[in-house]
């Protein structure tokens, strides 16, 4: 039985990152789950640029919204990450203050890309005056290969196919947000395996896909295409070399 929260899901699933976290200066774990982001907004008065510090994050926390939402696909769960913002800004140089558009690029990608699909949805109750957490179960496509490369910051970079990831292996959750049951799934050279306890047999990429039984695919693992890797490992020093630390 596995609580979902979380806390618990990084116990249980980010045991990689964990890591990763404990051991920042390591640049091989840092570069292969690493995903730096970069926020820019251009002031409309005087046209100047205004670029943040890049955040380095494991992976790409997505917040799934509930089965009213407009977004259906993790594509546009994504692109809804990346998409621009307002937010209320001044500008250092002119002095302005007004309401800008802030826009998130990939300024280094990672080796392995963690998704997470958070499906946690808080409620408030009339009648009883309490916030109540739920889970939403809506179906959430995805594919086996995931495009990014029109969120990479380096223009060079942005032409369909040049950042490419596969997916690798999907964490499926069954039950509530109090109880359930965790199974996962992964892709290599002997094909789709699937792992439930101390179980381990034979699966195919249409289960890692779509898990039966009322699993809800929780965590995806996606890695970067070799054909990719190269363009990738030159983003990524482009930009480690073009952006201050
Ligand atoms: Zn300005």
């Amino acid at each position: 039985m596995s609580p979902l929260s979380p806390r618990n899901l990084r116990e249980k699933c980010f045991c990689v990152t964990n890591v990763a976290d404990v051991t920042p200066r390591d640049p091989i774990l840092e570069g292969m789950f690493k995903l730096r982001v970069l926020s820019e907004w251009t002031c409309q008065g005087c046209q100047q640029v205004h670029t943040a510090q890049p955040q380095d994050e494991t992976g790409l926390q997505l917040q799934i919204t509930s089965p009213a939402g407009p977004n259906t696909t993790i594509q546009s769960f994504v692109e809804a990450y990346f998409s621009d913002v307002v937010i209320d800004a001044e500008c250092e140089r002119c002095k302005s203050r007004s309401n800008r558009r802030r826009v998130r690029t990939i300024n280094a990608p990672p080796e392995v890309l963690f998704i997470q699909l958070q499906r946690f949805e808080r409620d408030y109750n009339i009648s009883t005056g309490r916030f109540t957490t739920s889970k939403i179960t809506k179906d959430v496509p995805f594919g086996q290969w995931l495009d990014l490369s029109r969120f990479a910051q380096s223009q060079t970079f942005r032409h369909p196919g040049s950042l490419r990831y596969k997916l690798s292996s999907v964490v499926a959750h069954q039950g509530t947000l109090n109880n359930g049951h965790y199974i996962a799934f992964g892709q290599g050279p002997q094909g789709v395996l699937k792992y439930n306890d101390s179980r381990v047999t034979k699966s195919s990429l249409s289960e890692m896909l779509h898990p039966s039984n009322d699993f809800t695919p929780y965590i995806l693992t996606y890695t970067i295409c070799e054909s990719t890797t190269a363009n990738a490992e030159t983003t990524r020093t482009v930009a480690m070399e073009a952006v201050p630390h």
